[in-house]
């Protein structure tokens, strides 16, 4: 760890997904705190105007660029800037976990959308990164390898998901990554309804993609906005809060709260139950994972309570929104079967992005290939490859599925 002018350390960051609502907001933060953070590595796709204005502010020592031409297009405009000769690019996916196990960085917010942000995520906790996770896919795709590689490596996984993190915050030092805090008797998720709460089913159906990411409350990437809009979001973090604090799917419920102030709650054998509050603003989880266990200032709106502010509660809707229903039933069959779910999420609402399907659709998708997929994914994959290959087989099938909806 470097050390700051008063001789603090200086924590040097890796920030995965730099180019993302994620990784914005991350370096938001580190610009307002230089003297406690520095962002030592940048990851990123294909962003390379946003990269290489990023190069310039932060002066990382490294960047991943997975898409080799873009990474290409970043080196050249690097040679041209008196930044170049600073910055090291790697290019292609390998350079993702070899990012994630560098001996300079000392925390990584996992901010890299789907799938694509696994292997890095899983290389960073089998070498004992302290994980600062954004990432839910790679919970929901290898929850049981990552719990069995963070353990054995002592990696710590911070949870920055907000309803997640939230959780975090009301345990306070009973939170030990991937183990049942005492005294709990289960967790309440909170749901905003995304921006079909209130639509009907056949309205619903056709909606369009715009009407899709127009989130009433979180300003997001287009993935989780979809995934909001269909509330797979919160199946999906169903599953990452069943490993992130141990608790079974029936000890875990969804509430819906429209106004998303209230982040998330637990209650407790006791009858207590505890809340975090807020507005709904990445920075504040973002914040509070990263000066973990210490507070630092993040540029949010506070909660107004002068005015009439209402606290709204209802329960989810299962028959509008039946993506809830699939992921706990793929969370109890176990296995890759939650795997098999992310995997066709991530086909369907790209379908749905690129306007192949209806937003309707997007359901049948992820059914169809979960009941395709039962006989193989009742076993739980030994190796990332093993799962890899479950996660490469149900998006065949899902693409079929798209494929014969184009029909
Ligand atoms: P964005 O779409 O805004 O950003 C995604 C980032 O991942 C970009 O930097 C993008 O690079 C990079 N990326 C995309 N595809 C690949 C790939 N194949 N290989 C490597 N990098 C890739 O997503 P969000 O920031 O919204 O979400 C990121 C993660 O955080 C998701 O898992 C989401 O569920 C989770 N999350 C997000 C929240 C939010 O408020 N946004 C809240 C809670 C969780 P490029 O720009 O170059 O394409
Ligand atoms: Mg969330």
């Amino acid at each position: 760890m470097k050390t700051n002018a008063k001789g603090e350390g200086v924590q040097r960051v890796a920030v995965f997904g730099a180019t993302g609502s994620i990784g914005k907001s991350t370096l938001d933060l580190i610009a307002l705190h230089p003297d406690r953070f520095r962002a030592e590595i940048l990851t990123a796709h294909r962003q390379v105007d946003r990269m290489f204005r990023d190069c310039e502010r932060f002066r990382p020592s490294c960047v991943v660029m997975t898409d080799p031409e873009a990474a290409q297009a970043l080196r050249d405009r690097l040679s041209e800037s008196p930044v170049g000769s600073g910055v090291t690019v790697i290019d292609g996916p390998a350079g993702l976990v070899e990012a994630a196990v560098s001996p300079e960085i000392d925390m990584i917010v996992a901010g890299i959308v789907g799938a694509a942000g696994l292997p890095s995520v899983l290389a960073a906790a089998q070498s004992g990164k302290r994980i600062l996770l954004a990432n839910k896919e790679a919970l929901v795709m290898a929850g049981a390898l990552m719990v069995s590689a963070a353990t054995s490596a002592g990696s710590v996984v911070l949870p920055v998901d907000s309803e997640h993190n939230a959780i975090f915050q009301c345990l306070g030092e009973q939170y030990r990554c991937f183990s049942t805090p005492p005294g709990v008797r289960r967790l309440l998720l909170t749901a905003s309804g995304g921006p079909f709460r209130a639509w009907d089913k056949e309205r619903m159906f056709s909606a369009t993609v715009g009407q899709a990411i127009a989130h009433p409350n979180w300003s997001m990437g287009r993935k989780i906005s979809v995934d909001s809009a269909t509330m797979m979001n919160k199946g999906l973090e169903l599953i990452e809060a069943h490993w992130l604090f141990g608790l079974s799917e029936s000890d875990i419920d969804i509430v819906v709260h429209p106004q998303s102030i209230v982040h998330s709650m637990v209650e407790f054998q006791d009858g207590s139950t505890l809340a975090q509050l807020g507005s709904p603003d990445m920075r504040t989880p973002i914040a509070c994972a990263m000066s973990w266990p210490q507070r630092i200032h993040a540029p949010v709106k506070a909660l107004d309570w002068t005015g009439h502010q209402r606290l709204d509660f209802e329960p989810p809707d299962p028959v509008r929104f039946p993506s809830l229903t699939l992921a706990r039933e793929s969370l109890r069959a176990g296995g890759a079967n939650s795997a098999v779910l992310n995997a066709a999420n991530e086909i369907a609402v790209q379908a749905f992005l690129d306007e192949q399907i209806r937003f309707g659709e997007i359901f049948g998708i992820v059914e169809s290939t979960l009941s395709a997929m039962a006989p193989q994914a009742g076993r739980l994959p030994e190796s990332v490859d093993a799962l890899l290959a479950v996660d490469q087989e149900a998006r065949a099938i899902a693409s079929a599925h798209v494929a014969e909806m184009r029909r």
